[in-house]
């Protein structure tokens, strides 16, 4: 179902230009208009849908579904070793476009694309306590 406020709705429309990659009857794939990477490409259900959690899980398997091939096919473009698989979900995470989307991020060594991962230790007790919470909201 189209959102009629949803810039990827109007794109999967035809009603804005992208430069498209791939297209099937579930998904459809374009380059990022502010690449932070050669080659940065867009992976979207056709279905609108805000974010992965909101995602029935059919939907997110057929988009899914051409990921691997896809993944390759880009990085492939650009001579690219290697690349990420980015998806942000909610406005915290730097989500901005309310659409659910997937960023294939083609990645080359000492690139600077991503320069901070800040990694931590849990406190005695905090891995235990969050597992148990997890496992809980996982039966709801
Ligand atoms: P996010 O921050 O995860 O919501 O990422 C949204 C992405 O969509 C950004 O990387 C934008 O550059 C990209 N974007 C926004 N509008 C367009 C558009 N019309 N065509 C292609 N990419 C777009
Ligand atoms: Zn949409």
């Amino acid at each position: 179902m189209m959102q009629t406020d949803c810039i990827f709705c109007k794109i999967i429309a035809g009603q804005i230009p992208c430069y498209k990659v791939l297209e099937n009857d579930y998904a459809l794939a374009f380059l990022d208009i502010g690449p932070i990477s050669t080659g940065h490409t867009l992976l979207i259900p056709k279905t609108h849908v805000d974010r992965i959690d909101q995602c029935p899980p059919d939907i997110l398997a057929q988009t899914a579904q051409v990921l691997p091939q896809l993944a390759h096919a880009v990085a492939a473009a650009v001579n690219a070793p290697a690349f990420n698989i980015l998806c942000n979900n909610g406005s915290a995470a730097g989500q901005v476009v309310r659409h659910l989307h997937f960023h294939i991020i083609p990645r080359q060594e000492k690139d600077g694309v991503f320069t901070q991962w800040p990694a931590f230790k849990y406190p005695e007790g905090k891995a235990d306590m969050l597992c148990q919470k997890i496992i809980e909201n996982l039966k709801k």
